[in-house]
């Protein structure tokens, strides 16, 4: 793959190279490169061995691999959602459509190893039946979605997608599509009437995908590293994975770092990795200065004061007891000089400029969180508009067809529950407390 020329880290201590595990290597992206890793055997094993699809599911079960997209879903038991009598067509979708601000470790899947996901999809179509699959990538990504759209061609080429694969009666036909840039679209149903050629608005669930997806077919969605989790549990079984990790959170996780480290970026790493640890991997808080507050899996997690997050480890069960979540590992590190209201004016305007506007409560909600902020950080704010924004955020989560509603309302909560004195002072001084602007 001419331009998948390396970006390679030089420097991987720490870390665990699972999903990433090309990184190392000189054209990270190519074939050739995959295949010198043990690329592809377990996709060959599983169909020429005629592996039970059953043993598979119950090796991914063991794994304990839970839905990397945000949700933590257990990705074996998502799996034995899919209809194992049925004579139709079903569908296999992979989920590249990572919207949320902070998030960017899916586009580094298919730029670094492309022919991992691709051999985790196709060992999924073999398990549940899937002829036909789709990997759906955020619009905004261009020169990645090439580099995959390169992968599939090669892939197709060596026998490693298309027909009667390895001589058996198995095929599976994989396609790339392009969204929008809608971060919507990110939500599972959006995603499948996007596929459709629809307008990309969430569906009602239940019926979920497993029983009514694209095309109104049975369909399995899952996002991008839960895939490319899959030839090396495959290759190395279910319980190597479980144990990279800690009870209840297998494996590893690529945590996407941003803001203000000394060195952003994704990093694999064992889960139930102590925060402090990953912190140091990515350098620390930049420029000498006081961590303050972390956003530990995208902006739809609650954002954690640095009091909470010091003591906590990298994983479903560590975040969740210090009343976060994990989401889709999503850091965004904030240090001493930033001003909460204005971080949150930010954020609340990305989910306004968002929402399908499908719901009342998410459509018009959104817009008055963002305009009651809005005219805080203008100098205009009112002492009783913490409480309205309180209100309207609560009115608007658990209300909604989709998750986007939760997700907005988190941050709105969760900031003036942690930092009410700096959104008091901006009121009452009409500037900020941090920055004195
Ligand atoms: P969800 O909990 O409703 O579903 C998770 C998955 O499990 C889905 O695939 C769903 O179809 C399946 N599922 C759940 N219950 C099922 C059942 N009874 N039968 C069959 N299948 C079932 O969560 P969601 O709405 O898909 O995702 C929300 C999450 O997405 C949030 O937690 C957030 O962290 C994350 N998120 C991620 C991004 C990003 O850019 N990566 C953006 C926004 C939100
Ligand atoms: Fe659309 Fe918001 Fe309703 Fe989701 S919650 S369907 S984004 S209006």
């Amino acid at each position: 793959v001419a331009s998948s020329k390396p970006v390679v880290k030089t420097d991987l201590a720490g870390q665990t190279l699972v999903t990433l595990r090309t990184l190392t290597e000189e054209n990270p992206a190519s074939l050739e490169t995959y295949l010198k890793l043990g690329g592809y055997a377990a996709l060959k094993r599983v169909v020429t061995e005629k592996v039970k699809p059953t043993d598979i599911i119950t090796e991914v079960k063991t794994s304990g691999l839970r839905g990397r997209g945000g949700a933590g879903f257990p990705t074996g038991l998502k799996w034995s959602f899919m209809p194992r009598y049925f004579d139709g067509v079903k569908y296999l979708v992979c989920n590249t459509d990572e919207g949320e601000p902070g998030t960017f470790k899916d586009r580094d899947i298919i730029r670094y190893n492309p022919h991992q996901l691709i051999e985790g999809m196709a060992i999924a179509a073999y398990t549940l039946g899937a002829r036909v699959g789709y990997n759906y990538i955020h619009g905004e990504i261009w020169q990645d979605y090439e580099i995959f759209e390169a992968a599939l061609h090669e892939a197709k080429a060596a026998g490693y997608l298309g027909e009667n694969l390895f001589g058996t009666n198995f095929s599976f036909d994989l396609y790339a599509v392009h969204g929008y840039g809608a971060y919507i679209c990110g939500e599972e149903t959006a995603l499948i009437e996007s596929i459709e050629g629809k307008k990309g608005q969430p569906r009602f669930k239940p019926p979920f995908p497993a029983s009514y997806g694209v095309f109104g077919k049975p369909t399995n969605v899952n996002n991008t590293e839960s895939y490319t989790s899959i030839p090396w549990i495959m290759q190395n079984g279910g319980q190597a994975f479980a144990d990279l990790g800690v009870p209840n959170s297998g494996g590893t996780k690529l945590f996407s770092i941003s803001g203000h480290v000394e060195k952003p970026g994704n990093y694999e790493v064992n889960m139930g990795m102590p925060f402090t640890e990953l912190l140091a991997l990515a350098g620390g808080i930049w420029k000498g200065r006081q961590l303050k507050a972390v956003i530990p899996g995208g902006p739809s997690t609650a954002v954690m004061p640095a009091s909470a997050i010091m003591g906590a480890t990298m994983d479903y069960d560590g975040l969740s007891k210090a009343r976060s979540s994990l989401g889709a590992g999503s850091m965004i590190v904030m240090d001493d000089t930033t001003c909460m209201v204005k971080a949150l004016h930010r954020l609340a305007y990305f989910f306004y400029e968002e929402s399908c506007g499908q719901c009342t409560p998410c459509r018009e909600g959104t817009g008055w969180v963002y305009r009651v902020i809005d005219r805080i950080v203008k100098g205009q704010g009112k002492m009783e508009d913490l409480d309205l924004l309180t209100d309207v955020s609560n009115n608007i989560a658990g209300r909604t067809i989709c998750a986007l509603g939760e997700a907005a309302a988190t941050p709105v909560l969760s900031f003036i529950k942690h930092f009410r004195p700096e959104f008091e002072y901006y009121i009452q001084h009409g500037k900020s407390m941090v920055d004195g602007k």
